[in-house]
């Protein structure tokens, strides 16, 4: 049976635009139809079905990413398959990046919204601020992916150490006799088919939670979050929209799909990115998809999709990218060629290592910015507006991960045929 069911993304639409309006009213800064108390505790209210609903999807991530990853690795059996997969996706994710972070290059140089008359607006608190900057060396950055300690990556759900323990674990099965392994493979099989069994369900609850957490996102931002720093929103958009255009020419292209019966495929998983900005914890979700909707076989789905939720974020790379040279032109800070070039290469590696969840962007640009003279009012300033910009680049990155599953099943020549 099938979680994506029929015209789920339809419901899901309905419940965002519903969600949005009703918000609109109810927001002090929209039409303000109650008190701002009453509109506050009614939003929390509203908030409750998307709470839960993010709260089971989180549950599964855990034993899904690890099983996913495992029986993607060693369910074939067949070490010279990953070996292809990854020789080619690692590279594939990092020239993606890359690309990404020259379109939004050329989008700010288009556009140039830091030397318009940008009225800047109030920060809106989302995050604090003096938990934003953080900002670790390269090698204390590589020393912080190794899962040293796998139970204590594990309470932390830090994504990265996880994934990359589960490879280890998946690549020391495949070097070991079948026999042996054979029982814990079955067990981490039995742990997939439970987590998605689990997600399953949770999918009926989708339309709605996606409403309450429109609704409450409205009343916590008002109508002008969506409108302010005009230019310097417009670049972001034409940036991922370019991206998204990009990764259409590259299903055509390279994975010779049709471009819209995939865009048609992936519309539930892309809205529920756009719902609740983590590309993680749609995660589950983005797999079914790339199973079921896209017939990607569960080999290469299994390894791509967590792998790509947790390093891939192209729409985070091109978002950072867009923000720094709009933050750097507003400032009037001039970066030579070889600082722009420098930057490029920086922000691949940031949104390599940026975590898959809301804001995590703007958290990791902070740092950079910083190093560039940028003050931090800066960062203030964009953060009014990042909510939005961080659901548009959410789906972005979920659309690449989606892309890249299905370059891998066209380049590793697997079947195309319906999974059960
Ligand atoms: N929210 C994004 C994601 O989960 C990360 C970001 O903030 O750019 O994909």
């Amino acid at each position: 049976m099938k979680i994506l069911q029929q015209r789920l993304w339809l419901k899901i639409l309905v419940g965002m635009a519903l969600g949005a309006l009703l918000g609109y009213a109810l927001a002090p800064a929209g039409l303000a139809v109650v008190a701002e108390n009453t509109a506050h505790h009614i939003g929390s209210w509203l908030a409750l079905p998307g709470a839960v609903f993010l709260g089971l999807i989180g549950m599964v991530i855990l034993p899904l990413v690890v099983c996913s990853i495992i029986t993607g690795i060693a369910g074939s059996n067949d070490a010279t398959f990953v070996k292809d997969l990854a020789i080619r996706l690692i590279p594939y994710f990092l020239l993606t990046s890359l690309i990404a972070v020259f379109i939004g290059l050329g989008t700010a140089h288009l556009i140039k919204p830091g030397l318009q008359n940008n009225e800047a607006r109030a920060p809106v608190e989302i995050i604090a601020p003096e938990t934003m900057i953080e900002n670790p060396t390269i090698p204390e950055r590589i020393q912080n992916i190794i899962p040293k300690n796998p139970i204590k990556a594990a309470v932390n759900l830090d994504l990265l150490q996880i994934v990359i323990a589960s490879i280890i674990i998946g690549l020391a099965c495949l070097a070991i006799p079948h026999a042996t392994i054979e029982p814990f493979i079955k067990l981490c099989q039995a742990g997939q088919s439970i987590s998605m069994k689990v997600i399953e369900w949770v999918m009926a609850i989708a339309p709605l939670a996606v409403f309450g957490m429109m609704a409450d996102m409205a009343i916590k931002l008002g109508p002008e979050a969506f409108i302010g720093l005009g230019g310097y929103v417009l670049s972001v958009l034409l940036g991922l929209l370019t991206l998204l255009a990009f990764y259409l020419l590259i299903v055509f292209f390279v994975a010779g799909r049709n471009p819209f019966s995939f865009l048609s495929s992936v519309r539930a998983v892309q809205l529920l990115a756009f719902s609740t900005s983590s590309s993680a914890a749609v995660m589950p979700v983005t797999l079914q998809t790339a199973e079921e909707r896209l017939n990607i076989h569960p080999d290469t789905a299994r390894f791509v999709i967590p792998l790509g939720a947790t390093i891939n974020m192209d729409g985070t790379a091109m978002y950072q990218t867009a923000a720094a040279i709009f933050l750097c032109q507003f400032f009037g800070i001039d970066l030579t060629f070889t600082e722009m070039m420098l930057l490029a290469f920086t922000l691949v590696g940031a949104s390599v290592g940026a975590p898959a969840m809301p804001s995590a962007g703007i958290v990791i640009l902070a740092a950079i910015v910083a190093g560039l003279g940028v003050p931090p009012e800066g960062i203030g300033m964009i953060l009014g507006v990042d909510r939005i910009l961080d659901m548009c680049r959410t789906t972005v990155n979920v659309s690449g991960d989606l892309t890249a599953a299905t370059v891998m099943e066209r380049w590793l020549h697997r079947s195309n045929k319906q999974q059960s």
